[in-house]
């Protein structure tokens, strides 16, 4: 199938699973996970409507980037962050999920060109409590929150998470409700932090039946990725 038929398709998946959660389908961003495909399928999908898209390797995405012709692609960066990586992080991108530490935070916010609107970023949360997970537990995200907050080069948008592989589904569902309740949680000091970036290819329904603003997929729109990331 082509980029083309399978974005059409996930996108009537979205729509499905709204309806049947009646939810409005506008509730439910798409971010088209382009890493390690060439420019050319973003491009595809571009033409298809699609304007956001997800990057994880910053080399592979700064090419892209560079060489895509149209400036109104929205790039989220949704990899994980080394302290060398913020500024051009903060130069190139318009959203980052996978905030999870301070010191990064300060770095974003100290590197953000100020002719750029504020950098939009999510806190990524270890929801299954896995020792080699990335992501802050619930008990160190109001610190990590509070942090953002005060820095104005910075602005939360909301929580994401990546569940452990391969769990059943009702553990998947209990995961997402805890990031329902955490982001409840976070929105009595931040209530204008209303985004919840989860569900990617393998459970993109259950993610919005739990109140998914924002899903991730890259396999069922852009094919299998040759490495397994
Ligand atoms: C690769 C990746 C995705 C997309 O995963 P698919 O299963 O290919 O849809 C979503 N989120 C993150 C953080 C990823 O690294």
């Amino acid at each position: 199938m082509s980029v083309t038929e399978q974005l059409t398709s996930v996108q009537q998946r979205i729509s499905q699973a709204c309806q049947r959660s009646s939810r409005p389908a506008h509730q439910v961003q798409l971010l088209a996970v382009s890493k390690t495909k060439p420019l050319n399928m973003v491009l595809e999908a571009y033409a298809h409507g699609q304007r956001h898209f997800a990057e994880n390797y910053l080399q592979d995405a700064l090419d892209k980037i560079a060489n895509n012709p149209n400036k109104d692609i929205i790039w989220h960066f949704i990899g994980a962050i080394q302290s060398n990586k913020t500024k051009t992080i903060a130069e190139h991108f318009a959203w980052v999920h996978t905030l999870e530490r301070e010191k990064i935070a300060q770095r974003l916010n100290d590197q953000r060109p100020l002719h750029l609107p504020p950098l939009k970023v999510c806190i990524q949360v270890n929801i299954s409590n896995e020792d080699n997970k990335s992501g802050v537990t619930l008990a160190q995200l109001p610190i990590l929150a509070a942090k953002v907050n005060d820095l104005p080069n910075l602005e939360l948008q909301g929580l994401m998470c990546i569940p452990a592989a391969n769990q059943p589904e009702a553990a998947q569902a209990e995961m997402f409700t805890s990031m329902v309740q955490a982001l409840h949680e976070l929105q009595v000091l931040y209530p204008h932090a209303k985004q919840l970036s989860m569900g990617m290819s393998g459970d993109l329904e259950l993610a919005i039946a739990h109140g998914a603003t924002m899903v991730r997929i890259g396999t069922d729109i852009f094919g299998p990725r040759a490495t397994p990331v």
